[in-house]
């Protein structure tokens, strides 16, 4: 057993430089072991990318076969329904959720946001054209997603500028949902009534902003700061 002349650190026998300080081993009572093993790897590897493409390609089968399935049965079972495009319509929404991020990991989130988006309103398109709602699906289904989209893409990009605590991420969760549920009273009420009258989304305000006056205190009090951190293991 060999130790590091300068740190002290216990050397495996293979090694013929201290892995800590770099420090040459000179042992002339146990020379270093040329043919074991290493304890570590020492050249750097890239870490395989197969496991994301077979995972994508699983789920792209489990997906496309489920889809498949219920097609087929459509025609067999109740043929005067078009029940299974609704199933096949989530897989490939699923799909545009689920495959590009795998495929490609440096995805932009601009794009993913704008994939994801156009995934939920072309379902939702196709309920509509299949109840014969195109008129909700215009004034009431489309702004909500491209509202529910916006939303979700604002608070993406403030996630990536920056390193958020866990109090903050909350905050910005928060009043995300707020605004999202005022947003969609606003186009329910002009929908269905014409005019806006805010009810129910206020509750959802208020509860938002009561949530978010204790966060900011404790995000401004340092001492307040520490505890939640220490209670809630932050
Ligand atoms: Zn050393």
């Amino acid at each position: 057993m060999s130790y590091c002349v300068n740190c002290g650190v216990e050397l495996d026998s293979t090694a013929k430089f201290c892995p800590l300080c770099q420090t040459l081993v000179c042992n002339p009572n146990q020379p270093v072991d040329r043919n074991s093993p290493t304890p570590f790897p020492m050249e750097r590897e890239e870490v395989p990318l197969a496991p994301r493409r077979a995972a994508a390609v699983l789920i792209s089968v489990m997906l496309g076969s489920a889809g498949l399935c219920c097609g087929l049965l459509n025609l067999v079972l109740l043929a005067s329904q078009p029940w299974s495009l609704y199933v096949i319509g989530a897989a490939a929404m699923l799909w545009v959720f689920v495959v590009p991020p795998l495929l490609w990991r440096k995805l932009p989130l601009t794009a993913a946001t704008l994939l994801d988006g156009l995934a939920i309103g072309l379902y939702v398109l196709l309920i509509a054209w299949e109840v014969d709602g195109l008129d909700w699906y215009l004034h009431l289904a489309l702004p909500a997603t491209v509202l529910l989209a916006v939303i979700l893409l604002v608070q993406g990009l403030l996630f990536q500028r920056r390193q958020m605590s866990i109090l903050s991420t909350l905050a910005v969760v928060i009043a995300a949902v707020a605004v999202f549920v005022m947003g969609l009273e606003l186009l329910g009420d002009l929908y269905f009534h014409g005019a806006w009258g805010p009810s129910w989304s206020l509750v959802v305000l208020i509860v938002a902003v009561g949530l978010e006056i204790p966060l900011m205190v404790v995000r401004r009090v340092p001492g307040l700061r520490r505890e939640a951190r220490r209670r809630f293991h932050m």
